[in-house]
């Protein structure tokens, strides 16, 4: 059964790892799990990359000791999962929604962080030495109605000459004379990478471990209580003592876990299935003949990318309910189908779901309560893979009083709460109706 964050209390040790491709490639290294009382400087709740990279900041600065503990092991929430679509930006708005809700220089300031934090995950990969499969290649965005296509065509402009991205607008010939997938009207095409983000959060873990970061696994907290000297942690297998506690849970977390976090995101399925390996007349006849990623512009975007060894992944949204995830596969086929047709009979090998942390506002945080010692960062919104990296360096920097840019709304805000936190799955639901009816 997959595990369901709004119904079930929290991530066991003895739920499975996912089916994924990226499994099959890599054996992560066994963290085992606290199995007495223990202390620690700073204590980091979960061991994705917001958690791993908090904790490999920390330890770079000498702060004192630091601990993870990951209620499973590194890697098993999203940062196991995801496409590896390694892309500029977080949260669900563009720059141009980012500037019409801050004004220009804001919105310019929050695009320039999240760009940093594409180059600082490079820089990180470089200089530990990760492989990862971390592959350059061109990211294209497709308009799936002729007005996307006339609205991308608009915001490239936009974004190349106020953000100073390197995006280009293509219309459908240019498209297909680059790219032939059937359905869309244009696109825009701009640099990105792929990798494999499993090989991403083993190589980060280990790395943070040589520099002394403790880590273990199977042990979820499962109480965080304060008091004169800090905090306890609740494991299973034993407490912890902390004078900090950083919260990288994301849409993991449990459903009670703290105050600060509880009722602040909604988590929300994706779901990625992957083909057998093309053959080389296919890879041709679809374009998927080098390393490209792409996304369409529905509100319920699919995304998909071509894998090292041919294979097609092809991602969307997945069902409400984790009990119901199975059920998304069929949904993902006939799309794949749909902008493939020539890889209508292809058998898919893997199809697996994960969980993203949505946002009430459509943006991520990184919150610090200075005087309490506490903070997280989540709310990505299904776009991690760079910003959490990022996200965790600033969260540990804001724990160790180092300067974070108070201006950026990322930074000097808590995630604001769901008003009426038991009807967001009603609510998507009904989106998801709505989309299935307007977005063919
Ligand atoms: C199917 C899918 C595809 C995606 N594709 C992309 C993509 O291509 N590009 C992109 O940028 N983003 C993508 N994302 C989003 C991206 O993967 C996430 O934003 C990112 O991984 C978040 O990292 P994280 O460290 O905050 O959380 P996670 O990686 O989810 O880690 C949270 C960890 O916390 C642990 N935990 C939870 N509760 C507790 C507790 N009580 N005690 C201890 N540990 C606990 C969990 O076990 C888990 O390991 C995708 C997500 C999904 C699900």
């Amino acid at each position: 059964m997959n595990f369901d964050p709004l119904t079930d209390s929290g991530v066991s040790p003895a739920d499975s790892l996912p089916p994924t491709y990226w499994h099959d490639t890599v054996t992560a290294p066994p963290y085992l799990p606290l199995e007495q009382d223990f202390t620690t400087d700073y204590l980091v709740i979960g061991g994705g990359y917001t958690g791993i990279s908090a904790a490999l900041t920390l330890a770079q600065s000498n702060a004192g000791s630091v601990t993870v503990i990951d209620s499973h092991s590194p890697g098993f929430g999203c940062a196991g999962r995801n496409a590896g679509f390694v892309l500029s930006g977080s949260g669900r708005l563009g720059p141009l929604a980012l500037q019409k809700r801050f004004g220009m220089p804001v919105a310019q300031h929050i695009q320039a962080e999240f760009d940093g934090a594409v180059s600082d995950l490079l820089a990180r990969v470089q200089a530990y030495n990760i492989d990862c499969d971390l592959t350059p290649g061109p990211y294209y965005k497709l308009a799936h109605t002729a007005e996307q296509a006339q609205a991308q065509a608009a915001n490239a402009t936009a974004l190349a000459h106020q953000f100073q991205q390197p995006v280009t607008a293509l219309n459908r010939s240019q498209l297909h004379s680059e790219l032939p997938v059937q359905g869309f009207y244009g696109a825009t095409r701009q640099p990105g990478y792929t990798l494999n983000p499993l090989k991403l959060i083993v190589g980060l873990a280990e790395t943070a471990k040589a520099r002394g970061v403790n880590i273990f696994g199977a042990s979820p907290a499962t109480a965080i209580t304060r008091s004169n000297d800090g905090y306890t942690i609740a494991t299973p297998g034993g407490t912890i003592k902390a004078g900090t506690v950083l919260i990288a849970s994301n849409a993991y977390s449990n459903k009670k876990l703290h105050p600060m976090v509880n009722k602040r995101q909604f988590p929300v399925q994706s779901s990625i299935l992957v083909t057998e390996p093309l053959t080389q007349t296919q890879c041709v006849q679809t374009g998927l003949n080098r390393a490209v990623s792409m996304m369409d512009t529905r509100k319920m975007k699919y995304y998909y990318r071509l894998l090292p060894d041919n294979r097609l992944l092809f991602g969307g949204r997945g069902e409400v309910a984790g009990k119901n995830a199975h059920r998304g596969q069929a949904r993902l086929h006939q799309a794949m189908a749909d902008s493939f047709p020539a890889l209508r009979d292809k058998t898919v090998s893997h199809f697996w779901s994960g969980w993203v942390s949505v946002s009430m506002d459509s943006l991520p945080r990184v919150f610090f309560d200075y005087e309490a010692q506490i903070g997280y960062a989540m709310g990505y919104c299904g776009a991690g893979v760079s910003f959490a990296n990022m996200a965790g360096r600033r969260l540990a920097q804001q724990a160790t009083g180092q300067p974070v840019d108070s201006s950026l709304p990322l930074y000097n805000s808590p995630l604001p709460r769901f008003p009426l936190a038991s009807l967001r799955r009603t609510a998507l639901r009904a989106l998801y109706s709505w989309a299935r009816i307007t977005e063919r």
